[in-house]
């Protein structure tokens, strides 16, 4: 299928690896011009030269940490004027509620709440102007069902999605849609970590509860970035102009629920 958004100008953030990578190649293989964004150069310019032998558009990198500032200042600067943009930070840290006082809090709601909320307020007015626009946000299933060992991730990403239920429907009639994609487990470094945090909390081993989590999904897997990314170009793409303000989980039907 064509997407109809060739040409079109993008920032996915926190693109270097895993899901926002996921989205960012996607993009580009459609003729997006794509701007990448990871804290470690090596990484990102790995990741931007997969993403420039796939593109027929150009391939920008922006090496930073999008959760300060100066970092969203310099990533908007080199994405330009932007049409699509793609909101992805790491997720916080797991562990017990106890653990986590007030900086732990902050730090989680600053990477995964109010980050995205700042790169909205940045550029959906442009979007407005010129008349369309697509903004996706990873957060995770953990808004639907949450996750018992990351409580930071579960507050943090309710509240993204309470705030962008309320924009999305201020900006609709102006072609620019708000939805938010909610992954459920997918193969990443992400999900590595936190598998190996709940094998040492049992005290068993990485390999067997990697492999024993994988076939307690309906899909007997996990989701590929590939997969992911294919779902976030369709919801950038012409004809998810009247798909707004949903949350979309993709976990392979682990979400237990009728709807
Ligand atoms: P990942 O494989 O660890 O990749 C994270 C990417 O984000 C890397 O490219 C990393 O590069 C970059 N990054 C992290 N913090 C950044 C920052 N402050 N500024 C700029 N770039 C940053 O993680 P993932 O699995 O793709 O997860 C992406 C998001 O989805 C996370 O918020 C995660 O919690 C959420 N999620 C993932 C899953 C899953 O199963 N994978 C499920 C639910 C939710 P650098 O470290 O070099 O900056």
């Amino acid at each position: 299928m064509e997407l109809g958004i060739a040409g079109r100008r993008a920032l996915v953030c926190a693109s270097s690896k895993g899901l926002g990578k996921g989205c960012a190649l996607a993009l580009a293989a459609e003729g997006v011009h794509v701007t990448m964004n990871g804290r470690t150069a090596g990484t990102l310019e790995a990741a931007a030269a997969e993403a420039r032998a796939l593109a027929s558009g150009e391939v920008r990198t922006v090496c930073c940490d999008i959760t300060t500032e100066a970092g969203r200042a310099e990533a908007l600067s080199v994405a330009g004027e932007i049409d699509i943009l793609v909101n992805n930070a790491g997720g916080p840290p797991p562990g017990d509620f106890r653990e986590w006082g007030r900086e732990e809090w902050l730090a989680a709601l600053n990477a995964n709440m109010l980050t995205p909320i700042e790169l909205i307020r940045a550029s959906v007015d442009g979007m407005c102007a010129r008349g369309f626009g697509r903004i996706v946000n990873i957060t995770s299933s953990s808004v639907k069902s949450p996750i018992p060992t990351l409580g930071l991730s579960n507050g943090a990403r309710a509240g993204l999605t309470g705030f962008v239920a309320g924009v999305a429907r201020q900006v609709a009639n102006r072609g620019v849609t708000i939805n938010g994609i909610l992954p459920g487990p997918f193969d990443t470094d992400r999900l590595r970590q936190g598998i190996r945090y709940i094998a040492e909390q049992a005290g068993r081993d990485f390999d067997t509860e990697f492999e024993e989590r994988k076939k307690t999904n309906p899909a007997g897997r996990y989701g590929s970035p590939e997969e992911f990314g294919a779902l976030c170009a369709f919801l950038c793409s012409a004809h998810a102009g009247y798909i707004n303000g949903q949350n979309i989980v993709i976990d392979g039907g682990n979400y237990p629920g009728t709807l």
